[in-house]
């Protein structure tokens, strides 16, 4: 058993997430659809190339992105969110990915949310490593997506990597540099999100140009938690430093 807890912490790749799958299925798992394109598009459009199954599980729906929205309520706004998700994977070149909604409300994770449901939905998966957003974001769906999969794992073979969704942008980057064009078209298959295609909510979240910029660039932010039944290769840097986080308006 190489599990180590409480865990190491280090940075690293895609290239070393792939190989600690050890051929098992690369599980992504997202609070809400459009954080598996923007915290790891490029890593599932990696794993596609190198014939690793990947999976995705979406612990809501993301119908609390637009309140208020007479058009949009929250039921009709998730089926569009699901539909958004399986569009963004197949422009990522992973159409064929398993994915799972848990149903779970936005917003509500920390409540609703049963590690022992997603513990068989892994299972059920043939989870290798699982990627979750950061406990580092300041969303509270997703700091109980971690503590939920922390859970989930424990005791297992399974690897368990963190990848940053809001913390990135809180930091300040990394910020775009050069074209990443089957994630880009992936974050606009997210319409609900990025454009204003919903038209009648005041209170509507909307991905900035900013944002959008920090996320399409070329590097992805993930940091191990746990390594797996492969031992993950680390890169001989630093952990991260604990910053103090801003808190954008409406962050989903
Ligand atoms: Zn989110």
């Amino acid at each position: 058993m190489t599990n180590r807890w409480p865990p190491r912490v280090f940075p690293l790749d895609a290239a070393a997430i792939i190989r600690a799958t050890g051929g098992r299925r690369l599980v992504i798992v997202a609070p809400h659809p459009d954080d598996e394109t923007l915290g790891c598009g490029l890593l599932i459009a990696a794993a596609v190339r190198a014939g690793i199954s990947v999976a995705v599980i979406a612990l809501t729906d993301g119908q609390a992105s637009h309140p208020g929205s007479r058009r949009w309520p929250p039921a009709v706004l998730g089926r569009l969110r699901r539909a958004e998700l399986r569009r963004a994977m197949a422009r990522l070149g992973a159409g064929s990915a398993a994915v799972r909604f848990m149903g779970w409300h936005d917003g509500n994770v920390a409540s609703e949310g049963h590690a022992l449901a997603l513990r068989r939905v892994l299972t059920e998966l043939g989870a290798g490593v699982v990627v979750v957003a950061s406990p580092r974001d300041h969303h509270p769906d997703h700091q109980a997506g971690w503590r939920l999969s922390v859970v989930a794992t424990r005791g297992s073979d399974v690897a368990l990597v963190s990848y940053a969704v809001w913390s990135r942008v809180d930091a300040g980057g990394p910020r775009a540099h050069g074209p990443i064009a089957a994630k880009r078209w992936a974050a606009r298959a997210h319409r609900s999100q990025v454009g204003g295609y919903i038209a009648d909510a005041a209170e509507g979240f909307r991905l900035t140009a900013g944002h959008l910029a920090s996320f399409t660039g070329e590097v992805e932010v993930f940091t191990a938690a746990r390594r797996g039944r492969e031992k993950a290769r680390s890169r001989p840097s630093p952990p991260p430093q604990p910053r103090p986080i801003r808190t954008p308006a409406r962050a989903r």
